[in-house]
């Protein structure tokens, strides 16, 4: 089973991806609040795939997008933001920065399932 990596300053839309991802059987969750303590988690190994928020205080999502990819250790792990409607025109930017996909709040479990599959099977 993958070790999912939650990245989000809201403990709501954590709890949320969370619940969603136990929904389509990922168990294996890790919690971060911002892109330091998601780094931090990111060194104790064994992440296998990140879902991470864009804004974040003390570290935003497109600088630990950036930490992860300049990585020897985790730089291939895949990357999926979940960005607002509103950042959405920001996301050819993280595309180029090495994220692998997007999802758009609010989403619903079928949606999430699909990025993930799509993301960790290629
Ligand atoms: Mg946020």
């Amino acid at each position: 089973m993958p070790k999912v990596l939650v990245v989000d300053d809201s403990a709501t839309i954590r709890r949320i991806v969370k619940n969603t991802l136990e929904r389509i059987g990922y168990t294996d969750v890790v919690e971060a609040e911002n892109g330091i303590d998601a780094l931090t988690k990111l060194k104790e190994g064994d992440i296998s795939l990140v879902l991470t928020d864009w804004n974040m205080p003390e570290m935003d999502g497109i600088t630990l997008v950036k930490s992860i990819r300049a990585s020897d250790k985790f730089g291939t792990v895949p990357v999926i933001m979940v960005t607002t409607e509103a950042e959405k025109n920001e996301v050819m930017e993280a595309l180029q920065l090495g994220v692998n996909d997007y999802i758009v709040k609010p989403f619903t479990p079928d949606i999430l399932k699909e990025k993930i599959e799509k993301v960790m099977n290629g």
